[in-house]
């Protein structure tokens, strides 16, 4: 895959975060793996191929993915796997636990070929990304041979179905992807910018206007209210009308449809301002070590993603809570806020902190349903200054101990090493009944082929 040659054409408005002002002569690409959760369990998988497949939520609760056969069938995103039995069995609808491990190694694999495709990528959720096209025209006869090539390297080097969706500004790349999603003749690749207007419009008109990006149900909602019910009623209503009723983001959205840019690609994802971990119990919790053993384990993760940032946090608060919705039991909720001696990220010192916090909070005689950590003031990490006070969880020592733990964490999977009072045995940990294995990421884990 050629990148050079055109290296000094300028990319305008892609500046590193930057928001850009109108620019022209802009094309995006967005590519989006369909079905993404169902797609990954199928690559390991096949006999999932032709199922109607669901994946459920933390615990088991409701489905956040669906496969085409479910969608058929009129079960909506969200509906509570209780709610479903029936009609799962009816039409053997096979349930699976998220494998988030699996999904997030799977996401990585598939951004990481498109990076091939341009040096301007920014990865919008966790199977989408735009690409920047700008410059990059002469290395293809036309924008859907290089979709199509995109298509088939995804779906070769790791077994994911992808749509591309071409287009002058983000929202109509997205517009172009739902448009390759739902034309199957299309064979996956949408060029919006090279297709005839007669066509676009047909197009457009063809789209509820609740469908493009940035709309939403509410706007959606005053929109219809106002006869704006296709994404070309809302192309060719006029700017100065949206930004009285709606305000600039609208506005913004119609000089998008029209194809000017206004959304510039992000590929600097800003730092995070705090970092939350917590997650509900699979069962209910009552002893202070058994809370503290999920408190440790949440935040050791909490802290391998402020590391990952290169950040400190200046204080750490717990929170333990009952399940409102078990009104038979008595309730009880609290949290705490522990500030740290100095700014640190060390595992270490955030985990004796959070446990110390916990204690104060902890009542006996209650059934815990959710606990987690925040981290709170995060700054750069500095350059550990001489000082003349012993510095906790902080300074070199600490720094060369978390980047080995780190490193062996990564190597050889996650919890390799950990805080001993993470525990062992996590009675408290997730449900997930029907998890697939990690076969991206475990080595006892990886399928077997076998050839006869
Ligand atoms: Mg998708």
């Amino acid at each position: 895959m050629g990148r050079g040659g055109r290296g000094s054409i300028p990319l305008r408005g892609v500046a590193m975060g930057a928001r850009s002002t109108v620019a022209s002569n802009q094309i995006f690409a967005l590519v989006d793996v369909n079905n993404f959760y169902v797609s990954c369990e199928r690559v390991f998988n096949p006999r999932l191929q032709h199922q109607p497949v669901v994946v459920l939520s933390n615990n088991d609760g409701c489905a956040v993915a669906r496969s085409e056969q479910v969608k058929t069938l009129g079960i909506k995103m969200g509906t509570p796997w209780f709610q479903l039995k029936d009609l799962a069995e009816k039409h053997n609808i096979i349930a699976l636990s998220s494998n988030y491990t699996l999904y997030g190694d799977m996401s990585d694999r598939v951004m990481t070929i498109l990076r091939g495709y341009s040096p301007n990528v920014e990865t919008y959720s966790i199977d989408e990304s735009f690409l920047s096209l700008n410059g990059l025209g002469n290395l293809w006869p036309t924008a859907t041979d290089m979709g199509q090539c995109i298509r088939y390297r995804v779906r070769k080097w790791t077994g994911l179905p992808v749509c591309v969706g071409i287009g002058p500004s983000k929202t109509l790349a997205k517009l172009a992807n739902h448009i390759a999603k739902t034309h199957p003749e299309m064979e996956g690749v949408c060029d919006l910018v090279s297709m005839p207007s007669a066509r676009l419009n047909a197009h457009l008109s063809a789209i509820e206007v609740r469908e493009v990006w940035g709309v939403g149900r509410r706007i959606g909602a005053h929109l219809h209210a106002a006869g704006i019910k296709t994404a070309q009623a809302l192309r060719d209503v006029s700017p100065v009308w949206l930004r009285a009723k709606f305000g600039v983001v609208m506005e913004r959205t119609g000089n998008e449809l029209r194809g000017t840019s206004c959304l510039a690609l992000e590929e600097v994802v800003a730092h995070r301002k705090q970092i939350v971990s917590s997650r509900s119990f699979g069962q209910l919790v009552h002893t202070l070590p058994e809370l503290g053993e999920s408190v440790t384990s949440y935040m050791t993760s909490a802290a391998e993603k402020l590391r990952r940032q290169r950040s400190m946090c200046e204080a750490v608060q717990v929170f333990i809570e009952t399940n409102p919705f078990r009104e038979q039991d008595p309730q009880y909720s609290n949290s705490i806020t522990v500030p740290l001696p100095n700014p640190s990220c060390d595992t270490r010192l955030l985990v004796r902190a959070a446990l110390f916090g916990l204690k104060k909070i902890y009542r006996p005689g209650f059934a815990y349903k959710k606990a987690g950590v925040m981290l709170i003031g995060l700054g750069e990490a500095a350059v550990s200054q001489g000082s003349l006070l012993v510095q906790h969880g902080a300074g070199e020592k600490s720094e060369r101990l978390m980047e080995a733990m780190d490193a062996l964490n990564r190597r050889y999977g996650r919890n390799t090493v950990a805080i001993a009072s993470a525990g062992t045995t996590r009675a408290w940990g997730m449900r997930r009944e029907c998890m697939s294995p990690c076969y991206t990421t475990n080595w006892s884990d990886v399928p077997v082929a076998q050839a006869r």
